[in-house]
């Protein structure tokens, strides 16, 4: 179901606290709410507003769980967001920081196939050579191909692809309505030879479900076939509406794996052992497909480079 809504702003500030983890401090969201329901999604939280309307709506009411899937089903399209954007863009105080495309939903869900958003979205960010990151689990992306590698020639550009499993059976059940693992990796293939940084994220990782040294190392050989920039793994974490919904997940799908997560779970992060375990592998497979983990590194260098090109251009 979709609820199409005007905004008066179409950036939104990142908590100083996430700041300090991650290379940007600005998202754009084109959606609230994402189709592709995964069923570890971390983003769950964010329809927390629509459960409070929908208690308001029908005082009394319990929760029967609907919130979870509200998430998934009940997406709001903000239908104005170029016109918010260029606002924001075009203002003098503005500092052309770089911008996340997508924190709390996939800009490629389906949704952006009937709406087209990101392609006005794209235009105004090449009219304000503003850097950007985009991460997806759609090959929907590549309808931008255009948009996106003239974007990258003028400032950096980020696009990274989440692949948590190459068993499309099990990619279906996980991830029902993103793209089949193979068609994530085609997005790779495609921005491979154009001037845009490339990252394969592999996560979350999910115990007894994903973590099998097969899989990981499936994973990791295709995106170095990608040449891909970096590649970042990451554990589950489970807390919130995502432990519930998740826990249910599990109990539908795989009863017998209920009793091994409550113990691998016991806080939000997994054990420490396990981790450790598990990082080990991961760190020899990365040492052995040369891939690096370092995604600051590639962003560094094109913004360095941009400035300078920027500065050549004034001089002539
Ligand atoms: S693609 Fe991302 S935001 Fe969308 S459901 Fe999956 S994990 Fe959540």
């Amino acid at each position: 179901m979709f609820e199409e809504l005007r905004v008066t702003k179409a950036l939104n500030k990142i908590k100083a606290t996430s700041r300090l983890t991650l290379p940007y401090s600005w998202d754009l969201n084109i959606y609230r709410g994402c189709e592709h329901g995964c069923h570890y999604c971390y983003a769950i939280y964010s329809h927390r507003y629509l459960e409070k309307e929908e208690k308001d709506s029908f005082p009394g009411k319990e929760s029967s769980g609907r919130e979870d899937c509200a998430f998934f089903q009940r997406i709001c399209v903000k239908t104005n967001i170029a016109e918010a954007l260029e606002k924001q863009l075009g203002s003098r105080s503005w500092k052309k920081e770089v911008i996340n495309i997508g924190g709390v939903c996939d800009s490629y869900q389906p949704a952006e196939a009937k709406y087209g958003l990101m392609r006005e979205v794209l235009a105004l960010m090449i009219k304000y050579r503003n850097p950007i990151t985009i991460s997806t689990k759609s090959d929907l992306i590549l309808r931008d191909f255009d948009l996106l590698k003239e974007l990258a020639e003028l400032t950096y550009v980020n696009i990274a692809v989440t692949v948590t499993t190459m068993d499309k059976n099990l990619s279906t059940l996980l991830e029902p309505l993103a793209s089949p693992p193979e068609k994530r990796l085609s997005v790779l293939r495609a921005f491979k030879d154009t001037a845009a940084v490339t990252g394969l994220h592999m996560m979350p990782i999910l115990p007894f479900l994903t973590d099998s040294p097969e899989n990981l190392e499936r994973i990791l050989s295709l995106a170095a076939g990608c040449e891909v920039d970096y590649a970042l793994p990451g554990i589950l974490y489970l807390r919130g509406e995502t432990r519930k919904h998740f826990f249910d997940f599990l109990a539908c799908n795989f009863p017998e794996l209920v009793d091994p997560y409550r113990k691998l779970y016991a806080k939000g992060g997994a054990d420490r052992t396990y981790k450790a375990e598990l990082y080990g592998v991961l760190s020899s497979l990365m040492e052995k497909y040369r891939l690096s983990g370092d995604y600051m590194k590639p962003m560094q260098v094109k913004l360095s480079r941009t400035k300078q090109l920027k500065l050549t251009d004034f001089q002539k």
